[in-house]
């Protein structure tokens, strides 16, 4: 905890603490003032007090808030920084999308790169975030009606130890699967009047796959009735050992056009260790069984897996290429609350994540990827990030709407939260389903209801 003058500052402030190992544990303590002009922060750290000013005019409520962030966020991260002898890849910025405050300079006509040097971000950063704006061109639209809708399936068919979703082994929850399906059509069907100019749809989880043939038809089926365009198509399909032939030809039937073949890692021990219960053999499997389909195909694979060498990370990423899926996202370990894995977390050094990360960089560079796509979130190992790397032409326009929130995301099922955009207004407005099924399926009507009062 750091206590600060200013009580809305106290949790921006938490988020730089929670940014270095162990800095909860020190005497912190915050005040700032402004005077019109300037702002004045002071941090200090037992005995020792530093002061920092920075001028900037605040005409607004809203500009001011946002300044006494910005400056009393950068103080704290320079001390913490000093203190332990580093600095961070994203320095001072807590926010899980660097790219919409770069955004946000741009489009007030000023370059974002000052900021984000101001602000402590390396030079590494600094780029992507530039690269990942231009990969966003002829995508990045900002039209009042557009919409992204998602159907979630929070059904799996082992829990991953790293796995903070509210997805469940399906042995558990099998029971609840016809009544959660009808569930799901009463949703679909309640949503179709509210869909605008729909960009894309993205049928994620779980692990869709894990469906036996007849269900999964009869999501894509609901799906269908609502669809009504030749959008963009996603089934997350997941993990390769639930793949068949029927469900790709399915999933082409019903004009999917991407799916994902999540590996994670091509380390059988990583795999193991991490409770997946496939082999790298069978991800090379689902790709040889999903090539003919011709699908646009995303592979996920995690930086900073407990126990995974630097040598087994850059192995996956060397053979994530040889199977040449046209999307490649490298996310970095993230821990919350649910992951049983939090217990036992590697002790890998920061320096090797660092050189996991940089090695993903460099191979996807080479290998003719681009990034399209970034977002940090909290507890993230190393304070890194997660990246979505694409072959030109094929980035995906869910990724783009949904990181950058600049369309809305009608979305259904347990868990889900549905976001409306008001873009002339700079607000965004939610609403979410309950996250365990049994609640959701007692509350389903509520849900729609709720969801119908927001595009009101
Ligand atoms: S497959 Fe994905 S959603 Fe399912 S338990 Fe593993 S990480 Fe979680």
């Amino acid at each position: 905890m750091i206590a600060s003058n200013v009580a809305f500052l106290e949790n921006e402030l938490m988020d730089v603490v929670r940014l270095f190992e162990g800095a909860d544990a020190l005497a912190l303590a915050h005040e700032m003032k402004y005077d019109g002009e300037t702002f004045y922060n002071r941090i200090s750290l037992g005995e020792r007090t530093r002061e920092f000013s920075d001028c900037a005019a605040a005409e607004t409520e809203l500009v001011y808030k946002s300044l006494a962030k910005r400056y009393a966020k950068l103080a704290l991260y320079r001390v913490l920084s000093e203190h332990y002898g580093k600095t961070l890849p994203w320095g001072a910025l807590t926010g899980i999308r660097p790219t919409r405050l770069a955004y946000a300079e741009l489009e007030h006509g000023r370059p974002f790169e000052p900021l984000f040097r101001d602000m402590g971000v390396s030079e590494d950063n600094i780029r992507l975030t530039a690269h990942v704006i231009e990969g966003q061109k002829g995508i990045y639209e900002k039209r009042e009606d557009n919409c992204d809708l998602f159907v979630g399936l929070p059904f799996c068919p082992s829990k991953c130890t790293y796995c903070s979703f509210i997805t469940a082994p399906i042995a558990a929850t099998r029971k609840y699967l016809p009544d959660y399906l009808s569930a799901l059509e009463r949703e679909l069907a309640a949503a179709e009047p509210l869909i605008g100019n729909l960009r894309s749809v993205y049928i994620g989880g779980g692990t869709p796959f894990v469906l036996d043939e007849d269900d999964l038809e009869r999501v894509l089926r609901a799906v269908a009735r609502v669809r009504g365009n030749d959008c963009e198509y996603t089934v997350e399909a997941g993990r390769p050992d639930v793949f068949t032939e029927r469900k790709l030809e399915l999933c082409r039937q019903y004009g999917v056009t991407r799916i994902c073949i999540n590996a994670q890692s091509f380390s059988d021990r990583t795999l193991e260790a991490i409770g997946r219960r496939h082999t790298a053999a069978q991800v090379k499997e689902a790709f040889e069984m999903a090539r003919p389909f011709g699908f646009t195909v995303n592979c996920d694979l995690i930086a900073g897996l407990t126990g995974e060498s630097l040598k087994e990370f850059c192995g996956s990423i060397d053979q994530a290429i040889a199977l040449a899926p046209e999307n490649v996202t490298v996310h970095t370990l993230c821990l919350k609350k649910g992951a049983k894995l939090k217990e036992e977390v590697s002790s890998l050094g920061e320096g090797e994540l660092s050189e996991m990360i940089a090695y993903s960089r460099e191979k996807l560079t080479a290998a003719g990827y681009e990034p399209y796509y970034l977002y940090r979130q909290k507890y993230m190992a190393g304070a890194h990030e997660n990246v979505g790397w694409t072959k030109a032409g094929y980035a995906s326009v869910y990724n783009v709407d949904i990181m950058e929130e600049i369309a809305d995301n009608l979305a259904v099922g347990a868990n889900a939260v549905s976001k409306k955009v008001f873009l002339s207004a700079g607000r965004i407005e939610r609403c979410g389903s309950p996250k365990d099924i049994p609640t959701y399926l007692a509350k389903a009507e509520r849900v729609i209801a709720e969801k119908r009062e927001l595009w009101r």
